[in-house]
């Protein structure tokens, strides 16, 4: 292809018109001169369709003002990789540049969605029980410096939910199990903290050891936490919220986010509702094979769900909107194992 172009002498004002065309990594003028291309430099353009100044050997100027991203197409391959400049690398990957943007931002939301649940149950799956213990322990002591002290039960009713809680805990076959209380008042709530600690308010054991089946209601809501610590969710959520949280700083240069407390961290995440289903499922199986019934733990999941609305919902109702799906999965899985114990 030809190319109009201006031929200035340097020094003067003088322009002749030529044509350029490039063949062989040569520069072809139509007044009869020829370049190497490797000889000749190129000037800073300011955009991608501003003028094309070319400096040759001969100490002449050659400008090319129509066509210029043709031209600069055609200059461009005609040269290796590390003398093109930054315009022409954008010119000609200027879209394939949008797409890594594109599939970048994907895999972040990939990343943040699907991924770092993927990358959390494949290291929760590669940490020691020892190494949870000890994570654990961190957590718990990280409790007293958000103004939360974790005490041993000291009530006689503290101490048959205490009882109750480790006789499941052995029918679990969990690797660790440890029964702390939390004096939180007006806090109804019982959770899990990686390394086997279950924790549950003085408000909660208060509130329902009264209750006709109270108990029974308490060791469902403990076996449901330690079907979190069979399946080691709360593990898998704390390196999640770690994952998430570097990726966040490794894009946005933002350590805050990461130097968040650990315990808090974990105390304001939420399980997903599959693993909320898990612990649900765990602990109806676990009671029925301790020879407990679940159907107080059931009741006094209904009697949370009206009591409660969305804000502070104890951890065991996080996935309050599905409450009801939640019962009736729960119920119909105790009516199926009542059938099979019934058939063997
Ligand atoms: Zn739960």
């Amino acid at each position: 292809m030809k190319f109009k172009a201006q031929l200035i002498r340097t020094g003067t004002s003088e322009r002749t018109e030529v044509f350029v065309s490039i063949e062989r990594k040569v520069l072809r003028l139509s007044n009869g001169d020829s370049y190497p291309i490797g000889e000749v430099s190129v000037g800073e353009r300011s955009g991608v369709n501003s003028p094309f100044f070319i400096f040759l050997p001969s100490g002449q100027q050659l400008i090319i003002t129509e066509n210029v991203r043709e031209f600069a197409d055609e200059f461009y391959k005609h040269l290796p990789f590390y003398r093109k400049n930054w315009l022409h690398r954008f010119e000609t990957w200027g879209k394939s540049l949008l797409v890594s943007v594109l599939v970048l931002i994907a895999a972040i939301t990939f990343w943040l969605t699907k991924g770092s649940d993927m990358a959390a149950e494949w290291l929760a799956n590669r940490i020691s029980y020892d190494l949870e213990y000890e994570l654990g322990k961190h957590i718990l002591s990280g409790l007293s410096t958000l103004g939360w002290t974790v005490r041993k039960p000291s009530t006689s009713d503290e101490k048959r939910v205490e009882e109750l809680f480790y006789f499941l805990s052995e029918q679990a076959e969990v690797k660790y199990a440890h029964f702390y209380v939390l004096d939180k008042p007006k806090i109804v709530n019982a959770f899990a903290i990686p390394g086997g600690f279950v924790v549950f308010t003085s408000e909660m054991i208060d509130d329902y050891i009264s209750e006709e089946d109270g108990l029974e209601a308490l060791g469902g809501v403990a076996a449901h936490e330690l079907g979190h610590i069979k399946h080691r969710h709360s593990l898998r959520i704390l390196i999640k919220s770690a994952l998430v949280a570097s990726i966040f700083t490794i894009l946005t240069g933002d350590v805050s986010i990461v130097s968040l407390g650990m315990a808090q961290q974990l105390l304001s995440l939420a399980y997903t509702r599959k693993q909320e289903e898990e612990a649900d499922a765990y602990a109806i199986t676990l009671l029925m094979k301790s020879y407990l019934d679940p159907e107080p733990f059931i009741e006094l999941m209904q009697n949370l769900k009206e009591k409660y609305d969305t804000d502070e919902v104890p951890e065991f109702l996080q996935s309050h909107p599905h409450m009801s799906k939640r019962i009736k999965k729960m119920r119909q899985l105790m009516e199926q194992l009542k059938k099979q114990d019934f058939q063997e």
